[in-house]
């Protein structure tokens, strides 16, 4: 086993070592630093980066990281993980989704470019960094901490049945999250999804799946650090048999259902319930006390993503996301 080496940091077999990787330049002159974490097993084995937080809030994602990487007997690793549990950094640093300094969604900012906007820098220098040295990724999302809750489900993204067959079916699955949702197609109608972190590594052949963790602290420590362990046995990096889930449901799709007024919402269906197209799910009343619209499911499906704080504005992101047991081809405003 080689000595693993990140942005001048080493770690040497059986050993982990923490550092950072500069990613950008702030006005001031002062680096946007990733904060890093090796971990450098006894033995040969494959090259796995765990991210998360490309949403500032989302610090579920990052805590799983962390307990995670401090939990492991890096003595029985195979092989080696690189894990970055913050990617959006000035986000994450006040407490923000977005970053203050330019607001982009660094979750669709890539592939990136050098010159971009600061997530689309960032996005550009760490995929630049995952192509050269990872295998395998697992890029870590959770809800909005009090406005947002999401089911424990794992996304995975492809062109073609092919790529999801080969390596990408067994490695999501070993995640024990019982949903996956299928983003099918990432080229034609459904614009948005070009510009994720799977999509671009799926372009690479490097297997990237998005584990959803949460929705509450412990579940999610619970479960995320679960998955961890299981897809580590999965790729032969820990001792001991991968479990398998006996069945999971797969989900074709899923829809994003936005507001179009703002004001006081009210849900009248809760996470992981079943919902038939034109089922009523929420309404929204203005400040005069009138319902101002009623939001309808435009597809049978179930509620994986829920809007949990009492006010909703045009434009937030969602008021639900509904995992569909079709492939959903109507057009759609909603897909962001
Ligand atoms: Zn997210």
């Amino acid at each position: 086993m080689k000595t693993l080496t990140l942005e001048s940091v080493t770690a040497a077999p059986g050993t982990k070592a923490h550092g950072y990787l500069p990613v950008a330049e702030h006005p001031d002159g002062s680096l946007e630093n990733l904060p890093f974490i090796l971990a450098n097993g006894a033995a040969e084995g494959p090259a796995l980066w765990i991210t998360g937080c490309e949403h500032g809030d989302e610090t579920l994602a990052t805590a799983t990281i962390i307990e995670f990487m401090a939990q492991l007997d890096v003595r029985k690793l195979k092989g080696s993980i690189v894990a970055f549990p913050v990617l959006d950094s000035t986000a994450f640093n006040v407490k923000r989704r977005y970053s203050p300094i330019d607001s982009y969604d660094l979750s669709r900012a890539y592939p990136g470019f050098a010159n971009g906007w600061l997530a689309e820098q960032v996005a550009n220098r760490v995929t630049a960094r995952i192509v050269e040295n990872a295998q395998y990724v697992i890029n870590v999302h959770n809800g909005i901490p009090g406005i947002l809750d999401v089911s424990p489900y794992c996304v995975a993204t492809y062109e073609h049945e092919s790529e999801w067959e080969s390596v990408l079916k067994g490695f999501t699955e070993s995640f024990l999250f019982d949903k996956i949702i299928h983003w099918i197609g990432i080229s034609t109608e459904r614009g948005a999804r070009q510009s994720t972190m799977m999509s671009t590594l799926l372009k690479k052949k490097i297997p990237t799946f998005v584990p959803e963790v949460g929705p509450d602290t412990p579940g999610g420590l619970r479960t995320g650090i679960r998955g961890f362990t299981n897809s580590l046995r999965y790729l032969g990096m820990l001792p001991g048999k991968a479990q398998r889930l006996a069945k999971y449901q797969s989900f074709p799709d899923v829809i994003h259902v936005f507001p179009t007024r703002g004001g006081v919402f009210t849900s009248f269906v809760k996470l992981d319930q079943v919902v038939s197209a034109n089922q009523k799910l929420a309404s929204i009343r203005n400040f005069y006390g009138e319902i101002t619209e009623e939001l309808v499911a435009p597809a049978d499906g179930v509620i994986v993503t829920v809007w949990t704080n009492p006010v909703i504005g045009t434009g937030d992101f969602c008021a639900f996301e509904i995992a569909t047991f079709q492939e959903f081809k109507k057009p759609w405003p909603g897909e962001r």
